[in-house]
């Protein structure tokens, strides 16, 4: 699937929701493998899903090596490069490609050190989750763009977004539980 672009069974003139790309079943995630969502999937009904994967849009290969985000801010794998730029990259080109889609709001991957939009892992590799975002899920806050996991959209769909083509703010406090 063309990253930014609808396909048949997407595009159906819908307002635009970007998701993380490996929601949709694009194998894009560190380890060369994809978290596909059906609920995710299922909101193609009501909205134009456009598919983003920020850390292979920052130049990061696939597969390559777990990285989380440090108490510093910068993002370092496990062997301990700093690929920050790569991240930075990557979360300015998925704003970009919210802006230029006119999103309503965004669906990402629980936990990622990009997507993660509620916690995060704390930069120890032990998985230890803290309270924080990804660098993409924060650049598309600050930009205005809501943001959810998949754990918040439930199996019907889309309550947490309100009637399609107006989606509200998600945030910590807003979340469904
Ligand atoms: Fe999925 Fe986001 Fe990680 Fe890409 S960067 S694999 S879209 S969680």
């Amino acid at each position: 699937m063309a990253e930014g672009s609808g396909d048949g069974a997407t595009d159906r003139g819908c307002s635009p929701l970007l998701v993380s790309a490996c929601l949709l079943g694009v194998r894009c995630n560190h380890e060369g493998g994809a978290s596909p969502s059906a609920a995710v999937q299922a909101l193609s009904s009501h909205f134009r899903l456009v598919p983003v994967c920020p850390e292979t849009a920052g130049g990061l290969p696939t597969p390559r090596p777990a990285a989380e985000v440090q108490s510093d801010g910068s993002v370092r794998t496990v062997v301990g490069e700093d690929v920050s730029d790569a991240y930075s990259r990557g979360a300015a080109h998925t704003v970009r490609l919210a802006r230029s889609v006119g999103a309503v709001g965004a669906v990402l991957k629980a936990r990622s050190p990009s997507c993660g939009c509620h916690e995060i892992y704390d930069g120890s590799f032990t998985r230890v989750r803290v309270r924080g975002s990804g660098v993409t899920a924060a650049a598309l806050r600050t930009a205005g763009v809501p943001v959810c996991s998949e754990e918040d959209v439930s199996a019907e769909g889309e309550p947490w977004l309100g009637a399609a083509g107006g989606a509200e703010a998600v945030d910590d406090e807003q979340r469904p539980e």
